[in-house]
């Protein structure tokens, strides 16, 4: 069970922010790590097999630039386990990156029709028909990423988490029989698989419903399920037992 993490925030930067995360998350198991951010309209992606400090020492993650980024811990379902296969994965231009956790039943006839289009392929994992789907839904909807997230959702089979990160500044996440989580904070939203992935910087957080696709744009956030519809989702609070070690068991949440 891998991880997955989304910031886009004003205080800090991105990078150390999500590599601190990644390494809260590290008991939920994994074989490599990787980050993404955007820096002037640039997306730019870092990733390795290992630990997230010995990747981190080996390709400064924490040094990427940027206040908005996506982070990941693979636990390899599909492909090997090296740099390649690795998240985020790359859409063919460059201008979106995506975290996957679980597993796209249909990649390999996702693949096939998107080779087929002209799009190539980096790695050998199912989630990299993620980045491919919403590249082309994004170009054909003139760069609409909440239609973008319809089709590319609708297109997908199986069970999956997955945020993309889009050169636009919006990051994006959806659900499907996969933990995903909105934090809020008054200076920065988070996505994570984990409560962990922002503990410490709110206790504010939206446990989304399966089905559902949240957009966030900078300081705002909005819940969609599939039909377009705006949903609307409780704000928790997640309370944790002073004292006791940052472990899953000592949390409670009350509305
Ligand atoms: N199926 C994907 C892969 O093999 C994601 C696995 C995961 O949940 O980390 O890369």
């Amino acid at each position: 069970m891998c991880s997955i993490i989304g910031y886009s925030g004003k205080l800090v930067s991105a990078a150390p922010l999500l590599v601190e995360k990644l390494k809260k998350m590290e008991y939920r198991g994994y074989d490599s790590v990787g980050i993404a951010t955007l820096n002037d309209g640039n997306i730019l992606v870092s990733k390795g097999v290992g630990k997230v400090a010995e990747v981190d020492e080996e390709m400064d993650l924490n040094k990427l630039p940027g206040q908005i980024g996506i982070g990941h811990t693979r636990w390899a379902t599909h492909g090997s386990v090296n740099d390649k296969n690795a998240h985020p994965h790359y859409s063919c231009s460059s201008n979106i990156a995506v975290v996957h956790n679980g597993i796209i039943e249909n990649y390999q006839e996702l693949k096939t029709e998107l080779t087929r289009d002209g799009h190539t392929f980096k790695s050998q994992t199912d989630s990299e028909v993620i980045a491919h789907l919403l590249e082309k839904c994004y170009q054909e909807s003139e760069s609409n990423v909440k239609e973008t997230m319809m089709k590319t959702c609708q297109a997908l089979k199986g069970s999956f988490a997955f945020v993309a990160i889009f050169d636009n500044g919006i990051i994006a996440g959806a659900r499907f029989d996969e933990p995903l989580i909105v934090g809020i904070s008054d200076s920065a939203l988070f996505l994570s698989s984990d409560v962990l992935g922002f503990l410490k910087y709110t206790d504010k957080s939206v446990f989304l419903d399966n089905g559902d696709i949240v957009i966030i744009d900078h300081n705002t956030y909005r819940i969609f399920d599939l039909n377009k519809r705006v949903v609307a989702r409780p704000i928790n609070q997640v309370a944790w037992e002073l004292g006791k070690s940052l472990k899953k068991e000592s949390m409670h949440i009350t509305p």
